[in-house]
C-alpha cells in the first residue's frame, strides 16, 4: 500500500501523483463536474482496488433509520422482508426506481412537490410541477406515520439522538427532519469508528471513509481475493452488534452492513 495516499491519483486506471501533474491538467480535473471526478477521479476507487481493502457501509441508513424513528410499519415490513425499498416505492407512486430514490429522499426532508419536480428535471427526468406535486401528495398519502411525526416536529422545540443522547434546540422550522436523521446517523459512524480506533487497530487500518461508508485495509492476511475475508467479516459482525436497534416485534436488527 506503499503508494496510497491523498497527493496519488486515479485518472482512467492509471496512478499518477499529484504534484507532478502540469498545472493545466490540475486546472482540468479542480473545474470537473462531480459525475466526472467521481467517474475518473475517484479516491474511493484508488482505495478499493487496493488488495486487502474492504468497505463496510451502512445499507439505506437514512431510510431505515426514518422507518424505525417514525414507526413507519410499511416501510419497516420492506425491510424485514428484505425487500428493495426503491422498486416498492416507484410502483407506489407510479415513476422508475431512480425517481423514487429521489422522491423518496427530498420528500422525507422538507422538499415540496414544485421543489421535487425541478431536482428531477436537473437530475436527468424532464418532471412538470404538476407530476411533482401529484407525486408528493402519493407519497405522502402513502406514509402517514412520516407526516404524523413532520407534524409533531413542527412544535417540537427539543430533540435528543437516540445512541447518544445529545440534546439540541430545534429553532429553525426548516430542515428538523433533515437534522434528525442525519444526526442520528452520523451517531452511527461515529460509534464504529470509535469501536475500531478502541479495539480494531491490531487487525485493520481505518482508511479515509465517504459519507456513511468505512474503508478498512486488512492487516491479518498476506494475500487477499476480492472476497472479503474472515477477520473482515468478523469485524462487520463486531460493528453491527453495536447498535441497539431493532424492528418492532422482532429480533432483526434495523441496521445492516453491507461489504464491498
Ligand atoms: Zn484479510
Amino acid at each position: 500500500m506503499s503508494n496510497l495516499g491523498l497527493r496519488t491519483i486515479q485518472i482512467d486506471n492509471q496512478y499518477l501523483i499529484w504534484e507532478e501533474l502540469e498545472a493545466s491538467r490540475k486546472q482540468e480535473i479542480i473545474n470537473a463536474p462531480p459525475k466526472v471526478l467521481e467517474d475518473r477521479y475517484s479516491m474511493r476507487k484508488l482505495l478499493l482496488n487496493k488488495p486487502g481493502v474492504f468497505s463496510l457501509d451502512f445499507k439505506n441508513q437514512e431510510n431505515r433509520f426514518t422507518a424505525y424513528l417514525v414507526n413507519d410499519t410499511k416501510a419497516q415490513k420492506l425491510f424485514i422482508d428484505g425487500k428493495d425499498q426503491h422498486t416498492v416505492e416507484a410502483e407506489k407512486l407510479n415513476i422508475d426506481r431512480d425517481s423514487a430514490k429521489i422522491a423518496v429522499h427530498g420528500l422525507t426532508y422538507d422538499m415540496g412537490g414544485k421543489g421535487l419536480a425541478k431536482r428531477l428535471t436537473n437530475a436527468g427526468f424532464p418532471t412538470t410541477e404538476e407530476e411533482g406535486i401529484r407525486i408528493q401528495k402519493a407519497f405522502e398519502i402513502s406514509h402517514p406515520e412520516l407526516m404524523g411525526f413532520k407534524r409533531y416536529l413542527h412544535r417540537a422545540t427539543e430533540y435528543e439522538s437516540l445512541l447518544f443522547h445529545r440534546k439540541v434546540q430545534l429553532k429553525d422550522k426548516r430542515d428538523k427532519m433533515n437534522w434528525i436523521i442525519q444526526g442520528n446517523c452520523s451517531e452511527l459512524i461515529i460509534k464504529a469508528l470509535q469501536y475500531l480506533y478502541d479495539y480494531c487497530l491490531d487487525r485493520v487500518r481505518v482508511l479515509p471513509h465517504f459519507h456513511d461508508e468505512l474503508v478498512l485495509e486488512c492487516l491479518k492476511c498476506k494475500t487477499h481475493s476480492n472476497l472479503p475475508c474472515e477477520p473482515i467479516l468478523k469485524i462487520k459482525k463486531e460493528l453491527e452488534g453495536l447498535y441497539p436497534f431493532y424492528w418492532p416485534q422482532t429480533k432483526m436488527k434495523v441496521f445492516e452492513l453491507g461489504i464491498k
